[in-house]
């Protein structure tokens, strides 16, 4: 029997007024990330991966709200909870790496010391063995002489550096979870290699959840164990990762792969998802996605899509897919 998942997430849903309207940033997701796994969750910019991820937190940014929905880890329900309960569980149960290291870290406050308060805030330990601990996490994620680094300020690290930081800040509480934003978007790419092979690493050895929030498929494909795609504030493909990539299922998965660069593709020859990511408030009727769809049929523009299941653990949201016979394959 597998594992229970140490991240549940069910049917949430964040909406945001705008007027008179209200825009469903999230509509409805629900994911779930073992021990030990990691899962992207990817789509283009807007579609609402970010917010998904702060809603994990309870920290939706005002006026938005969580309408409902269940964020479960490992067994506690955190939407329930007190704002001093849930204080506990953030960090110590689940913690987020944002974007942007260089606002993330405290720029007059030593590296070292932004480690300790992070431990001691969650954890029991005194703030000698904390700034020994902290040193150590330093050279866990992978920063060459930690003992010196430790004393430094943000502005003395390289983008890279403040990234891994920031992950032995995560890292100081203990999560059971870590939920990564984009967390190498502003790296080059061979130190975004590097933070890459960091993650996958921890998931390995520490039994991590991960749950990884980026638009970059290269990312996915190097370390995600599990593909969630994300349109229009719904998850409208889940996989396997090998699946995805083998075997789209949702015609925006497709051309999410299609538009992918590849060596040796003539110049000008790469194409592009028509149209762009609607406004999540005056989303089309039927499927959102069906005004960029190059199979769209006409009860696309009626019928809004239900998830359907392909085989276990692998659904889409689409019209046109056919749900697995028992024992059989499913036809799309
Ligand atoms: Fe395309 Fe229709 Fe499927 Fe939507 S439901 S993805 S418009 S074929």
């Amino acid at each position: 029997m597998p594992e229970a998942a140490v991240l549940q997430v069910e049917d949430l849903v964040v909406e945001f007024p705008r007027g008179r309207e209200r825009v469903l940033a999230a509509d409805g997701v629900s994911l779930d990330v073992q021990r030990g796994e990691i899962v992207g969750l990817i789509g283009e910019s807007g579609c609402g991966k970010s917010v998904t991820a702060l809603a994990l937190f309870r920290l939706v940014p005002e006026p938005g709200r969580i309408v409902r929905g269940t964020v479960r880890l490992a067994g506690v329900e955190l939407l329930g909870l007190s704002e001093r309960e849930l204080r506990r569980h953030r960090g110590a149960g689940i913690a987020y790496v944002p974007q942007e290291p260089g606002e993330a870290l405290n720029p007059v406050v030593r590296i070292g010391s932004q480690i300790v308060d992070v431990m001691r805030a969650h954890r029991d330990v005194d703030r000698r063995a904390a700034w020994r601990e902290a040193v150590a996490l330093l050279r866990r994620v992978g920063i060459a002489d930690p003992e010196r680094r430790a004393r430094q300020y943000a502005h003395q690290f390289s983008g890279g550096m403040k990234q891994r930081a920031l992950i032995a800040m995560a890292l100081a509480a203990r999560p059971k979870v870590l939920v990564a934003d984009e967390p190498t978007t502003a790296l080059d790419p061979t130190i975004q290699a590097g933070i890459l092979e960091l993650l996958a690493t921890l998931a390995r050895e520490e039994s991590l959840g991960v749950l990884l929030i980026t638009h970059d498929l290269g990312v996915v494909a190097s370390i995600c164990d599990r593909v969630l795609v994300m349109y229009a504030g719904r998850i409208v493909e889940r996989a396997a990762v090998d699946e995805l990539f083998a075997d789209p299922g949702h015609p925006y998965t497709r051309a999410l792969l299609a538009a992918v660069p590849r060596p040796g593709l003539r110049r000008g020859a790469l194409p592009a998802i028509p149209g762009a990511v609607p406004d999540l408030a005056a989303l089309p009727p039927g499927c959102a996605f069906h005004p960029r769809c190059p199979v769209a049929i006409d009860a696309c523009r009626q019928v809004e899509p239900a998830p359907v299941e392909l085989a276990p653990g692998r659904s889409v949201r689409c019209l046109l897919a056919t749900p697995s016979a028992p024992g059989g394959d499913a036809r799309r």
